[in-house]
């Protein structure tokens, strides 16, 4: 059995060395249809069964960009059977924020929290299993630039391909938020989507992509836009933000149990450096 898996994650997050790790020189490069952004698929060199597709790298499934369009349109029409996320783990916040998008859409996800050499020279700590728990997802920590746990990344990633389980979102926003989704869920135009979460969700935010084409039944969308608008008065802010904030608040949560950070000390010498330092670049002022 073929199994497709797609390398997405922010820019810089290490996805071509990753790449380049599992698929060697064999590539197929070309463009995605009808954009000129790049399109790159090959085999895993381990499993010729297991096929990568590279996603342009995105901070967001927002329709703004032509990258996340891409992204976004291959996740939602192509339905491969994983995700690869590839998260830069020394910045690990910014790059869960895209996490958070990615187990919305059903499909499910093993993160590569990848960058670990540079997180453990820094000092600090992650405890895989309380982000596991937070987040409801694979995670295996690598290195794609020293090649390490790659193998144990692309076991799980084909064991969860095969599985074929439906992720279930582990994370829950604020109370009147999630009441709002689950009314949009219910109404009759998004109940019977397949992924009720994700629709109800972009639904809420106005995403203009989703709208363009989306078909609302009898009066929903009025009925619908009225709970939108409650939410937004007691938040006092635009839909599309107060998602945005519910999932940084989920990201924080997530971080708050599982990552312990160095305290950055600065120590009497660098400091006595710096004086030391700026004395010299200073000297030239006084002659
Ligand atoms: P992309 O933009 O997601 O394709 O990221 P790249 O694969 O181009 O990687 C961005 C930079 O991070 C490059 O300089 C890589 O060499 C470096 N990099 C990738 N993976 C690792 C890693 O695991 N550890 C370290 N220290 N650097 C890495
Ligand atoms: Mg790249």
């Amino acid at each position: 059995m073929q199994i497709n898996v797609a390398l997405a994650g922010n820019p810089n997050s290490g996805k071509t060395t990753m790449y380049n790790a599992l698929t060697g020189s064999a590539q197929y490069v070309g463009n995605w249809p009808g954009v000129t952004v790049e399109k790159k698929e090959g085999n895993y060199k381990k499993d010729k069964n297991v096929k990568i597709i590279d996603l342009p790298g995105i901070y967001s499934l927002s329709p703004y960009t032509l990258e996340e369009v891409v992204s976004r349109n291959y996740l939602l029409n192509e339905k491969p059977d994983v995700i690869l996320n590839m998260v830069d783990a020394s910045n690990i916040e910014r790059n869960l924020y895209l996490t958070t998008q990615m187990l919305e859409l059903g499909i499910p996800v093993v993160i590569a929290l990848n960058m670990m050499d540079v997180v453990r020279k820094r000092g600090d700590k992650i405890d895989v299993e309380k982000l596991k728990k937070e987040l409801g997802c694979e995670i295996v920590e690598v290195s794609a630039l020293r090649q390490e746990g790659i193998t144990a990344l692309m076991d799980k990633v084909v064991d969860s391909a095969r599985s074929k389980k439906n992720p279930e979102v582990a994370f829950r926003f604020c109370e009147d938020v999630e009441s709002a989704i689950d009314k949009i869920s219910k109404t009759s135009s998004v109940s019977s989507e397949k992924n009720k979460r994700w629709t109800a969700i972009k639904i809420f935010e106005r995403d203009e992509k989703l709208l363009e084409t989306f078909e609302f039944k009898g009066n929903d969308r009025t009925e619908i836009e009225s709970i939108i608008e409650e939410v937004e008065k007691s938040h006092d802010d635009d839909s599309e933000s107060i998602i945005t904030n519910e999932r940084y608040e989920v990201i924080t949560k997530a971080i708050n149990s599982a990552v312990e950070k160095v305290k950055v000390k600065v120590s009497m010498s660098d400091k006595i450096d710096s004086i030391v330092t700026n004395r010299v670049l200073a000297l030239p002022i006084f002659v």
